[in-house]
């Protein structure tokens, strides 16, 4: 089971001591969002901040030359804009939900205020920039360096980690995007993946997946990207929880994620 596989509540919420969440509560507002709602423009502030309770978000970048390329994948282990502790700064990717999901929102003023005054808000903030550096630099050496079919592999299951079911809501061009080549070489790949076993259906804006054979195509990286945010999370984050860690998470999954209206975030055409 890795750190942010499945269930509902953000990861970083959940490490949070009662009284340091306490900080937060009170300034939450509750948005659900649909696949392809833009969260966060290129260019725009940092603001507000993002905790996904669930849900799968794609940060992509959009090159000069109007091609797109994701550069991470993030889920209720992490939270959108909780870099705007470092100060006010423009964002450098766009941020779209590739599914649909909930989160918690607070404002960056809010989120700046609470972070100042918790040791333990700090190290969760910390954690997960290590973690989020981490993706970035496996995903640049993996860009470089491994072929299209183990790299979308390696997208699927990061994207498999988020949703709840083997039936990903996935369109060949967002795997375009994902993986950065053209519409001709996922559909080249996919029919590799589909002879390997890997997918067993596709129709339009769903891929079916076979994990434990799309593993074995996956390259390296996924297995070690994994494994090694892992162990951060499970070292760095569950230490300073109590024993009743488990029955608090699902609390927070009951009064963030589970219950209640959510604010539908708008959809933005890009
Ligand atoms: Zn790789």
């Amino acid at each position: 089971m890795t750190a942010h596989r499945k269930g509902i509540g953000n990861r970083l919420l959940a490490a949070l001591p009662p009284a340091d969440l306490a900080l937060l509560t009170p300034h939450f507002q509750k948005v659900s969002f649909e696949p392809d709602a833009v969260l966060v423009r290129s260019g725009d502030e940092l603001d507000p901040v993002y905790f996904p309770h669930s849900g799968a978000i794609a940060f992509m970048l959009d090159m000069p030359d109007g091609q797109t390329v994701a550069t991470s994948l993030m889920g209720r282990e992490g939270a959108l804009a909780s870099f705007s502790v470092l100060g006010p700064s423009p964002s450098s990717v766009t941020a779209i939900a590739r599914t649909a999901g909930t989160a918690s929102v607070i404002s960056a003023a809010k989120f700046r205020a609470a972070h100042a005054q918790s040791a333990a808000i700090r190290n969760v903030v910390q954690v997960h920039a290590r973690a989020v550096l981490l993706q970035l630099q496996h995903v640049a050496a993996c860009n470089a360096l491994h072929r299209v079919d183990g790299r979308m592999a390696r997208w699927l299951l990061q994207l498999h980690d988020r949703v709840p079911e083997d039936l990903l809501p996935v369109t060949q061009e967002a795997l375009a995007q994902l993986v950065g080549v053209r519409r001709t070489t996922v559909t080249l790949t996919m029919s590799k993946l589909r002879e390997a076993g890997a997918i067993p259906s596709e129709r339009r804006g769903f891929v079916e997946i076979h994990r434990s054979r799309l593993e074995r195509i996956a390259c390296d990286c996924y297995a070690l990207m994994q494994r090694t945010i892992d162990r951060m999370y499970c070292q760095e984050l569950a230490a300073p929880q109590p024993a009743d860690a488990r029955f608090r998470q699902s609390a927070i999954a009951a009064s963030h994620g589970a219950g209640g209206e959510f604010k539908a975030v708008s959809r933005a055409g890009r």
